[in-house]
């Protein structure tokens, strides 16, 4: 029976393990923590979003590369006991790995983890929702770019839009407070319904934050003439609303938030025309086992082998540790300033490694 509405999960009880989580998180050359790790599940999609897999064809990764849920669990319980206090389930399309509420049960029982989230697209939220709730998923982000089914046939090739905004209803259906919804704004595609999502996230108790369009793996065809600003943004949302209120949180938290004059609050992640790596604790691990230490980083680091070896926990401690203490990627800030920014990746040199794809990095 899933949990009633926006109710508080119980204290959880942690089962005695090895791997104590560190009262204090590793921290890199600019003194930013461990604190989020980005769990890719598996590099697979139901659906084909422009700005993140344009292209027909694709390199999947074998699924017998893919981690399983021992193995997920195993390298959480080494980046809880450095510091990593939230999880975030990413893709692909993280429902379409079978059995992902098994894999949040275990997650939900490693020590020192206080947060398991979920980014989806939504088409198979309805089916799962209530389970990932009583398996101790705690939040829910749905990818909702349009409210216009017709746009996403186009933009995302899925005819199935109804889907997704159904999986919106069963999120809250299912007791999930503070759903938030994530929008890619793109000129010329959907910077006309800014205001439509405002009122549909109203009506459906969520949060929407638009997104910056960003020249990251995947985004073979952006451009710096397609991205709508957060100032833009915001004029286009105050033309409408009035004057709006930035709402300073604080913290590493990707978006910066805002209130309309009527109290309804939304936020913006301006990636590409401000960058936050400043306090960026994010890092990212793709289904394959390869640990990224930035969203625009070219390489990362092989954990999967150590973790199918005899590395012990603490070896592979080790070299995590390390390696973040080593730690000075701001990738987007880098981006900022190269004069006449074009593609991060052309699509050859993202067919000869597909740990680039922003689908098998997860966002
Ligand atoms: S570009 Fe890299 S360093 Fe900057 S916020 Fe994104 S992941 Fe963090």
């Amino acid at each position: 029976m899933a949990a009633p509405a926006g109710s508080i999960r119980p204290q959880r009880v942690y089962p005695s393990s090895r791997m104590i989580p560190s009262a204090t998180p590793v921290r890199d050359q600019f003194a930013r923590p461990l604190g989020s790790l980005r769990l890719s599940v598996t590099d697979r999609c139901n659906m084909r979003c422009s700005y993140c897999m344009p292209e027909t064809e694709y390199t999947w990764l074998p699924r017998a590369s893919l981690l399983t849920f021992e193995e997920l669990t195993r390298v959480t319980r080494i980046f809880a006991s450095l510091g990593v206090r939230k999880v975030r389930l990413t893709g692909g399309e993280p429902l379409l790995r079978h059995g992902l509420p098994v894999l949040v049960r275990e997650l939900a029982a490693v020590a020192g983890v206080d947060e398991i989230a979920l980014t989806t697209n939504g088409l198979l939220l309805r089916r799962s929702a209530g389970e990932l709730r009583d398996a101790g998923l705690d939040r829910v982000t749905v990818s909702l770019d349009t409210l216009r089914p017709e746009r996403a046939l186009v933009f995302s090739r899925t005819a199935n839009h109804a889907d997704t905004i159904d999986g919106v209803r069963a999120a809250r259906e299912a007791g999930f407070a503070g759903v938030k919804l994530n929008t890619v704004v793109i000129r010329g595609f959907n910077d006309d319904e800014l205001i439509d999502l405002l009122e549909f996230s109203r009506e459906h108790g969520a949060e929407t934050r638009f997104i910056e369009y960003m020249d990251v793996g995947g985004a073979t065809r952006w451009s710096m003439d397609d991205v709508v600003s957060r100032e833009r943004m915001l004029a286009i949302i105050e033309s409408r609303y009035g004057r709006v209120d930035a709402l300073h949180d604080g913290g590493p938290a990707p978006a910066e938030r805002y209130r309309l004059p009527d109290g309804l609050s939304f936020g913006i992640i301006a990636s590409t025309t401000a960058p936050f790596c400043r306090s960026c604790d994010r890092s990212r691990l793709t289904a394959a086992g390869t640990w990224l230490l930035c969203l625009y980083a070219d390489d990362g680091v092989d954990l999967r082998e150590p973790l199918r070896g005899n590395a012990t926990d603490d070896e592979i401690a080790g070299l995590i540790r390390s390696r973040w203490q080593q730690r000075t990627d701001r990738g987007a800030e880098a981006r900022l300033g190269i004069p006449d920014r074009g593609v991060l990746y052309q699509v050859e040199s993202l067919r000869a490694d597909p740990r680039r794809e922003m689908h098998t990095r997860g966002g």
